[in-house]
């Protein structure tokens, strides 16, 4: 099943199980706005490339859309409508006063300089500039793009509307950008994993970890949970796999990430291929890369007995219903990764009431936030291990909710 496909099953399963009529449910996974901009590139050595941008805007019945922008050379129309139906359920789970989008465009940021990206990226704000901002729809950082990404946005959207900060969070903080954005997800997945711990009656203490993917979200979910007392024994990104069952150095392994752009040959600890990531031997499975991973041919050789959803749509639904029949609790991306769009929320709040935060408040209440969604989820999934199936059910009954009230 395309992931696509496996995120309308996700809406339709939920749908049905609140009674939702067919209308409803094509309603539901119907973008609102689909746009596609092509981009033409003038690369360093005076030739041409060109690329194709999108955004998709998929809802907006609960305020302003809201969404990341993804630079991969995967990125198509699918995966974007994909994304941005996710961010929907993602911002009515977390309770936070939005609606969602994806966008992106299908570049290898790896292969462009970064004057180059910079070209592209402004090109891209010339064509979305009619169609976003702070009151209609705010992007934000995803794969492959980061805060000076986000800078670059900001400053040439202001050039058609003024200076306007809140068009766009996860920006640089001297743009406007909040404290504790950049490790909000990352903190958002340890918040995830301490509450499912804590109704286990089990401590973070001396658990091993397992992460696919050490960008903003894999290792910051490392660091933080090193930090809460936990061993990182694996981790992989697209240069490969590196572990170490006593432990890897997580701040030591980030330093050597920043200078070769890869986890291979960190000195600390041993190179194995990035594939056996996610069934290798840990208590707690973070997949913090890309989408549909988990699948129905790897899924029964996961040992991990607690997966937290760091990527959106890693888990394939036939991976989902092999984990749940082998008892592995999966905390669902709409839930374990929230927390990097409710601090985007708090910088949005802050750019309109220009009114700085602490980070130490940033992060408080992020826990607030986080804490509220696992007590609604928790109501909503009753005896059930199907968190996923309560947290579309939360987020559909919110939405449908805000919508009939604007009918
Ligand atoms: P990033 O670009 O910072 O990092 C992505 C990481 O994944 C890199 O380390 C890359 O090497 C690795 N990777 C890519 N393909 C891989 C593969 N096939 N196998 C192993 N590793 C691979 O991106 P990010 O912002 O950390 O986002 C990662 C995921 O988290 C995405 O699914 C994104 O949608 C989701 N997410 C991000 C945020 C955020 O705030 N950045 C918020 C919510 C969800």
């Amino acid at each position: 099943m395309s992931f696509l496909d496996a995120t309308k099953h996700n809406v339709t399963r939920a749908a049905e199980a609140l009674g939702l009529s067919d209308w409803e449910v094509l309603e539901l996974n119907t973008p609102r706005r689909e746009l596609k901009v092509e981009l033409h590139l003038r690369r360093a050595d005076g030739t041409y490339s060109t690329y194709v941008g999108f955004r998709v805007q998929h809802d907006n019945s609960r305020g302003p859309m809201k969404g990341g922008l993804r630079y991969d050379p995967r990125v198509d129309p699918d995966e974007v409508n994909a994304l941005a139906s996710l961010m929907t359920w993602k911002t009515a789970v977390m309770g936070i006063p939005y609606g969602g989008a994806k966008g992106g465009i299908n570049c290898n940021p790896r292969d462009l300089t970064r004057e180059e990206l910079q070209s592209l990226t402004r090109d891209f704000t010339d064509e979305l500039a009619d169609f976003i901002g702070p009151k209609v729809d705010i992007p934000a950082p995803d794969m492959g793009t980061n805060s000076e990404t986000m800078g670059w946005i900001v400053d040439q959207y202001s050039k058609y509307h003024g200076w306007s900060p809140g068009v766009i969070t996860g920006k640089p903080i001297e743009l406007g950008g909040s404290l504790g954005r950049t490790s909000a997800t990352g903190r958002g997945c340890l918040f995830a994993l301490l509450n499912v711990l804590q109704d286990r009656g089990e401590s973070i203490e001396g658990k091993t970890i397992a992460i696919q993917g050490f960008g903003n979200v894999g290792s910051w979910a490392a660091r933080l949970m090193a930090e809460a007392g936990a061993k990182v024994v694996a981790v992989s990104d697209v240069t490969g796999g590196m572990r170490n069952p006593a432990g890897l150095d997580v701040d030591a392994l980030i330093a050597h990430v920043q200078e070769t752009r890869g986890v291979k040959d960190f000195g600390g600890g041993e190179n194995f291929p990035g594939g056996e990531l996610l069934t290798s031997s840990c208590d707690v499975l973070v997949p913090a890369a890309m989408e549909s991973v988990l699948t129905a041919e790897n899924a029964k050789d996961v040992q991990a007995s607690v997966i937290v959803e760091g990527a959106n749509g890693p888990t394939t639904p036939e991976a989902d219903e092999i984990l749940r029949a082998k008892g592995v609790t999966i905390v669902p991306d709409c839930y374990a990764n929230g927390g990097g769009v409710t601090v985007s929320y708090f910088e949005w709040v802050q750019n309109l009431q220009q009114f700085s935060w602490s980070e130490e408040r940033v992060n408080r209440e992020l826990k607030v936030i986080m804490d509220r969604a696992w007590v609604d989820l928790k109501a909503q999934a009753g005896e059930s291990n199907d968190i996923r199936l309560a947290a579309f059910k939360l987020a559909l009954s919110r939405v449908m909710a805000a919508t009939n009230l604007r009918r």
